[in-house]
């Protein structure tokens, strides 16, 4: 089956949406070439960044895929776009964490980069006016965002997903310090993976010399961020 891009939906920070010609349950993702940083105060672009995230994502999603994490895409239909399953998101930024960054390193007295015994689970509420609050059970529950239920099964899949990317981004010399990952619900009410797992959503050092390779290095004037993500891309294909 063939299938045929549509009308324009939305365009987010990183790419733009799209109806699928004929089939309401789908939809059509573009990638864009923007990067940016601290709620889209910081932006820039390079040529390719799209093509390189959604390739880099699509090997991360093949590795969880195979450890039986489920993930949204139908088609990959050329370098930057692909057909995926319409997904009923949960709004919620899903943050696991094995070393303290970023701003568990602001907010709590630990080293940056401390080793945490056991990864932490918390959750965003996925909100650019409100600058994605932090949420406890008790906020979720009170705007009645996911069941208690489903909160837990929530936990548990990040916690998953955490020790399927550990290893992958491993096989590329990349220590795993912390990711983003944005889940959603199939016809079933199967929790699946949406959005994109990518440099952009994870922090990834390297391992032999802790060099920032991930969106850190846009976000804090580190290097040239197009060097370091072709790096990524090049590395998982070795
Ligand atoms: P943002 O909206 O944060 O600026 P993007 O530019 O990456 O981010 O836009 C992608 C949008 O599409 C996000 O709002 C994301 O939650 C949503 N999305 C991603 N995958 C799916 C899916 N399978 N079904 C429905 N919505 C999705
Ligand atoms: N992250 C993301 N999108 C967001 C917020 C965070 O992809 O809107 C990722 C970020 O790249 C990092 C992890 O989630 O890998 C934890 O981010 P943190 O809470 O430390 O926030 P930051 O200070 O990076 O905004």
């Amino acid at each position: 089956m063939s299938y045929s891009k549509s009308d324009f939906l939305y365009e987010g920070k990183a790419k733009r949406l799209y109806k699928v010609e004929g089939h309401d349950d789908l939809l059509w993702i573009e990638y864009k070439d923007s990067l940016t940083a601290f709620n889209a105060l910081k932006k820039s672009s390079f040529a390719g960044k799209g093509i390189v995230n959604a390739k880099i994502c699509i090997k991360a999603f093949e590795s969880l895929k195979a450890k039986g994490v489920g993930n949204h895409i139908v088609r990959v239909v050329s370098d930057r776009e692909w057909v995926v399953q319409k997904l009923e998101m949960i709004p919620l930024e899903v943050v696991v964490r094995n070393r303290v960054a970023g701003s568990l390193f602001k907010r709590l007295q630990f080293e940056e980069g401390h080793v945490l015994e056991t990864p932490i689970v918390e959750f965003y509420l996925k909100d650019d006016e409100k600058g994605d609050p932090l949420l406890t059970d008790s906020h979720i529950r009170a705007m009645n965002i996911v069941s208690d239920e489903k909160l837990e099964e929530l936990k548990v899949f990040g916690f998953k997903v955490n020790a399927i990317l550990t290893e992958f981004w491993k096989t590329a010399e990349l220590d795993l310090v912390d990711f983003k990952i944005e889940c959603g619900f199939d016809k079933d009410q199967n929790i699946m993976l949406g959005d994109e797992i990518s440099p952009d959503s994870c922090r990834l050092w390297d391992q032999a010399t802790g060099k920032k390779m991930d969106k850190d290095v846009f976000r804090f004037d580190l290097g040239s961020v197009e060097e370091s993500y072709n790096q990524i891309l090049e590395r998982l294909n070795k």
